[in-house]
């Protein structure tokens, strides 16, 4: 008998735009329903939802389970479409053409019309796809179906027929868009199948006795279940109940129910249509009858997410930072002298050559290439040694001199022999072909040439920048004035100096800590000292610090506790951009807008401080100074080390390299031990998926190094 330990219903959306942030209707819905429970999540983009129930799919193998997951839009076309289409007669087969050609970028923007068209257009007549913004609509896919003629597909699968109230899959605008939503899920599940391979079957064109299956699923079927739902939860979105209805609903068919189901899809269908899971069956109810009054299944990980709560991925959340940021400050002229650790504004352009005349680059003697005859080559010396700095005369044709490394090559001088290479008398020198011509000396202009870009803008000037400009005529440079950063503490516990007899205070780390990393970056800290928890206070010191700043750094207060002043004071009179991140360490880090001032709301936890100022407020602070975007560099190494992670959120370990060049980790994971970023050389970053890690396996090592400490 078919069972399932978890099972993932997902509705779908075909939005060319991010969902509203707020949990909303027109969005996508998981659900998750397994032994603990039902969970739902919310997803602005398809990018994310996928995210998501890949980490699901994956997280279910990692634990031996078997999923079933089920997507609200048709798998399949009627019948004749993917041979029309493909040439075969499989509908996996347009599976692959979609994904061939459907673009959807993580903004959900995407190209399903143009998709349509190019289909539309390998049939007869007109059709069979239609629907689309005026504007959009041409001869080939029309903005009316009755426009449609000739295209010899039929206008609803066998399934539809049965259950009348479904859409049929070509209309792809307005309401009940089903075509749309089937343009762009059908590319993403093929990147499941290839992403799992033979673990994953797709019900029912393959046998569902894989780990993975997935299937298409009609959340409307069980609508009476969804009624009574929603009456004992009146402020919930009926796409959430529905999704949580029929996930609880295919949890529980583990009576045979869910082996009817898959029996009840006619032949026919299964081999090409596709059909409905459910549909055929007698009574598709939910046979224990829905509790709404669940309590949250206890789950011992702060991060298991609770209902209706959306963590971001580490990679949306930075994505989001990327897109928000732009440079604020002012521009100065500084002499190169001054010019250290400072951004470009405009690009440095050389003022002289480099070299600037053609020069020896090694001792020996110098001569004009196209005057040499057979050898040995004999070569009366001529006039004074050529050293840098003098100013020799010009050399006559089969005539050498003697030059040394730097010095310009005087005129009738091409080429230079190495000193250790000839045999020299007082007034000549004997030597061995065959030379090439040009070598052994510098062009003018080899390096740089006069008005080329030494430095582009952007670039933060760095010791060997200072010898470069300089080596290029560049007195002066065009630079950013340093981003001005406020350094806020907050907590009552907090004090900067304990006295030795008093054991409750704890010593504010983050500060020191903060305002030293922000100086190495070229930053101009401001210390803004510690506030008390009290609203006003926070406040006070927020106002402050945006008035002197270009940006914040606030450490502590900002989880959702009755004393986490930071986050409820941006939440309610600042901006809030970013809020629960799935990282670690890191819950919870907070990114938005104090008077049109960036903060950075970071945890207290210095450790969590630590690693937070690292990932997300580097690149971006850096950007805010002129710079670019800056990604740390990592390597892959070996593990020394093993672990297992879960899936669901990014970790940073505190690491270091041992002498044989494999990333150990710090004895304890617990983000209280400071001690360990102070033993730490770098981060060994592990990303959302599960992972059992073994010695030996291959980690991203981030050396602190790479993120300028
Ligand atoms: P909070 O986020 O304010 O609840 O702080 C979390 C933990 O970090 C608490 O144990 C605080 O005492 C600690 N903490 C907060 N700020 C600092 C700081 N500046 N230095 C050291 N520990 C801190
Ligand atoms: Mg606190």
């Amino acid at each position: 008998m078919n069972r399932f330990d978890r099972i993932l219903v997902v509705d779908w959306s075909a939005r060319s735009a991010p969902s509203p942030k707020a949990p909303s209707a027109d969005a996508i819905w998981i659900a998750c329903a397994d032994a603990q429970g039902v969970v739902t999540e919310y997803c602005r983009t398809r990018t994310e939802a996928m995210q998501r129930v890949a980490a699901h799919l994956q997280a279910a193998l990692d634990q031996r389970q078997r999923v079933l997951a089920g997507f609200d839009f048709p798998f399949g076309y009627p019948a004749g479409f993917a041979q029309a289409l493909t040439g075969e007669p499989s509908v996996l087969a347009v599976w692959q053409w979609l994904a061939d050609r459907i673009l959807d970028s993580d903004d959900n923007d995407n190209n399903r019309f143009d998709v349509a068209r190019a289909m539309n257009a390998q049939f007869p007549g007109v059709g069979p796809f239609w629907g689309c913004p005026t504007g959009v609509a041409d001869s080939v896919l029309p903005d009316r179906g009755s426009l449609r003629s000739g295209h010899g597909m039929a206008e609803r699968r066998a399934v539809e027929i049965a259950v009348p109230k479904a859409q049929p899959v070509w209309k792809l605008y307005t309401t009940g868009s089903v075509g749309s939503q089937t343009l762009l899920g059908l590319p993403r599940l093929q990147q499941l199948r290839t992403q799992f391979g033979r673990k994953a079957s797709v019900w029912p064109f393959e046998a569902p006795d894989t780990p993975i299956v997935l299937a298409e699923i009609y959340p409307s079927l069980l609508d009476g279940d969804v009624t009574r739902l929603l009456a004992s939860a009146p402020d919930m979105i009926k796409d959430e109940a529905q999704v949580r209805v029929l996930a609880q609903a295919l949890y529980e068919w583990d009576d045979g129910t869910l082996d009817a189901a898959f029996a009840a899809a006619p032949p026919e269908a299964a081999k090409e249509e596709g059909w409905i899971l459910g549909v055929g069956l007698e009574a598709p109810s939910v046979s224990a009858g829905y509790t709404a009054q669940q309590p949250p299944p206890l789950k011992n990980d702060c991060f298991a997410l609770p209902p209706g709560v959306d963590w971001v991925p580490v990679p949306t959340a930075l994505a989001t930072l990327r897109g928000s940021v732009r440079h604020v400050v002012g521009r100065e002229t500084l002499p190169i002298a001054r010019a250290g650790g400072r951004v470009l504004a405009s690009d440095a352009t050389a003022a002289r050559a480099h070299p600037p005349r053609a020069n020896a680059a090694v001792d020996g003697y110098g001569f004009a290439h196209a005057s040499l005859g057979p050898a040995p080559h004999h070569l009366p010396l001529t006039g004074d040694v050529a050293a840098a700095g003098s100013d020799a005369g010009p050399v006559p044709p089969g005539h050498a001199v003697r030059i040394l490394t730097g010095a310009a090559v005087p005129p009738g001088v091409d080429t230079v022999v190495l000193q250790e290479d000839v045999t020299a008398s007082a007034d000549s020198v004997v030597f061995n072909g065959p030379m090439k011509p040009g070598a052994n000396v510098r062009a003018a202009g080899e390096d740089l040439t006069v008005g080329n870009t030494a430095l582009t803008s952007g670039r933060m000037l760095t010791p060997a920048d200072l010898g470069l400009l300089s080596a290029a005529g560049v007195k002066a440079v065009n630079v950013y004035h340093p981003l001005r950063v406020a350094v806020l503490s907050t907590g009552d516990e907090l004090v900067d100096d304990a006295p030795d007899t008093d054991d409750t205070a704890i010593v504010d780390a983050n500060r020191p800590m903060l305002l030293d990393i922000l100086r190495r970056w070229g930053h101009a800290p401001i210390d803004c000292g510690i506030a008390r928890d009290d609203r006003a206070e926070v406040r006070a010191a927020l106002d402050a610090a945006a008035d002197s700043a270009d940006a914040i750094l606030t450490s502590g207060g900002a989880s959702a506790g009755d004393e986490d002043h930071i986050s409820a004071l941006m939440r309610g009179e600042g901006r809030v951009s970013t809020w629960r991140i799935a990282m670690k360490p890191g819950r919870p880090l907070l990114m938005g807008f104090w008077k049109d001032t960036p903060v950075f709301g970071l945890p207290g936890n210095p450790v969590a401080a630590f690693v937070c100022t690292l990932i997300f407020a580097r690149p971006a602070l850096h950007a805010l100074a002129g710079g670019p975007w800056l990604d740390p560099q990592g390597f892959v190494v070996p593990a020394a080390f093993k672990k297992r992670k879960k899936a669901g959120r990014h970790e940073y370990l505190r690491a270091r390299m041992t002498p044989e060049g494999r990333a150990e980790v710090f004895a304890s994971e617990g983000s209280g031990r400071i001690s360990g970023i102070s033993w730490a050389d770098g981060l060994v970053a592990l990303d959302h998926d599960a992972r059992d890690i073994q010695p030996g396996d291959p980690v991203l090592y981030l050396p602190l190094t790479s993120f300028g400490l």
